[in-house]
């Protein structure tokens, strides 16, 4: 939200009078910006602990589904390496969408938010 602001900002067209009232709106709602970003950051490395303290979950089936295992390949590079399914991963940093159940369903990621 931060960077979008400052976004705006640079983007801004017109004369100084046009500048001028832009950048005075832009400090008025940067504070509140600010405040929105860090609660966002906040939250999201408390669902982070709480999704690294887990160490299985259920499918939608009630199976329970180990994410801490060796066996865990990343579908984004390939890499392979002992650690947690619903973490990133330690090679790309890609998160994964799900985790998947020998069932065939599939548990979601939490931490997941669509590709960027
Ligand atoms: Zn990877
Ligand atoms: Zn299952």
């Amino acid at each position: 939200m931060t960077l979008d602001l400052v976004r705006t900002l640079r983007d801004v067209r017109g004369g100084l009078g046009t500048r001028l009232l832009a950048a005075a709106l832009v400090a008025i709602i940067m504070p509140l910006a600010l405040l929105a970003d860090l609660v966002r950051h906040v939250r999201r490395e408390a669902l982070v602990a709480q999704v690294a303290a887990l160490d299985s979950t259920r499918c939608p089936r009630g199976h329970r589904v180990e994410l801490i295992s060796a066996g865990w390949s990343c579908a984004a590079c390939g890499s392979s390496a002992p650690g947690h399914g619903f973490l990133p991963c330690p090679a790309c940093g890609a998160i994964a969408a799900r985790a998947e159940c020998p069932c065939g369903l599939s548990c979601p990621n939490p931490l997941f938010r669509g590709t960027r």
